[in-house]
């Protein structure tokens, strides 16, 4: 922690020299960054991004995060939904070395045997998980909307952030033949690779739709579980209208061939549907976190919360606050919604 992460960020950039080299060359540029003073508040990520963030918030198409790369052999990867079937591509064309199957097919029998011991089942099975906090990606997605991504090899707890976190743990115990740092830079290249050149950008936001439906409905239950005086008719409705806008023009782009002018305009549309998650006035007591849908819970460490002021509000039986944060959600639902019907028809 981090240098598993540095090593193979180093070998990112070497192999991309090395295509370079060969004539290659990507459509979008790439920016490497390696970031100082994370466990001391992710000082590094926030400045850069803060200094950076008028035209980050312009141009940024995602964020690629890789603090420990490797101490174990489980793949894990939290993002935004809708990079969740561009995750699950790379991964399933890139081989785990333990079991020779595809990272991916690895990844879901693992799901699955975690999914039956907690009973829990459904087409939630191979979502990726929730961004929350605790490493560099929160100034990006949580400050100014970039769809991020986060992943990295895990193992049992232990070595993490103690002393035994050393070269010579990783060299003789976590992975000795420095195997699954090679496959985490073959993920992360590919990631790379397939994020700066194909021309279509590779985001689907029906399954941001299905999620943040899933996620409201959750809410709602909670809400009357507390039995609160508080109707979320309206919020559920932004989420269900959102969700049923993004799967139409997810069908449309799945249907269409796109004419290259056409494909800038798709481009730059789901280039800002994360942005619309944005609100400028930021989170209850925490402005300066200002997506709607993810933060880290005020409780809950680096967990993710999703509709974080109103779930906040609704586990202290605070109405008004919960009112004032459904409203912003609802509104933050109808951004997103109205951000893919302009130019609908591509
Ligand atoms: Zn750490």
């Amino acid at each position: 922690d981090p240098n598993s992460g540095s090593s193979a960020m180093l070998e990112v950039a070497r192999s991309l020299g090395e295509l370079l080299k060969k004539g290659w060359k990507p459509s979008r540029t790439i920016i490497f960054g390696s970031w100082d003073a994370e466990e001391f508040g992710l000082i590094g990520s926030t400045e850069w991004v803060e200094e950076n963030s008028e035209r980050l918030s312009k141009n940024a198409v995602a964020y690629l995060n890789v603090d420990v790369a490797v101490n174990g052999t489980n793949f894990g990867v939290s993002g935004v939904p809708s990079l969740m079937a561009f995750a699950h591509g790379v991964m399933a064309d890139v081989t785990d070395p333990k079991t020779g199957k595809s990272i991916f097919e690895s990844w879901v029998s693992r799901q699955k045997a975690e999914k039956a011991n907690t009973a829990k089942v459904g087409d939630t099975e191979f979502q990726i998980g929730s961004l929350g906090s605790g490493s560099d990606y929160t100034p990006f997605l949580q400050h100014i909307g970039v769809p991020s991504l986060d992943m990295g090899f895990n193992g049992p707890y232990g070595v993490y952030h103690s002393v035994y976190d050393s070269f010579y743990w990783m060299e003789k115990f976590g992975d000795p033949n420095f195997t699954y740092h090679a496959t985490l830079a073959k993920i992360w290249g590919l990631m790379v690779m397939r994020l700066s050149n194909e021309a279509l950008l590779p985001f689907d936001y029906s399954n941001y739709g299905r999620q943040a439906e899933k996620f409201v409905d959750s809410i709602s239950r909670d809400a009357k579980e507390n039995e609160l005086d508080l109707n979320l008719s309206e919020l559920k409705k932004a989420a269900s209208d959102f969700r049923q806008t993004a799967e139409q023009y997810q069908e449309r782009l799945n249907r269409e061939r796109l004419a290259a002018n056409n494909l800038k305009i798709v481009n730059e549309t789901l280039l800002k549907t994360e942005r619309a998650f944005i609100d400028p006035q930021g989170l209850n007591l925490r402005p300066w976190y200002r997506h709607v849908v993810y933060a880290p819970g005020i409780y809950a460490g680096y967990e993710a919360e999703v509709f974080p002021a109103l779930q906040e509000a609704i586990n202290s039986k605070n109405i008004s606050q919960a009112r004032l944060a459904a409203s912003q959600a609802k509104s933050a639902l109808e951004r997103a919604k109205a951000t893919l019907l302009f130019n609908a028809n591509p």
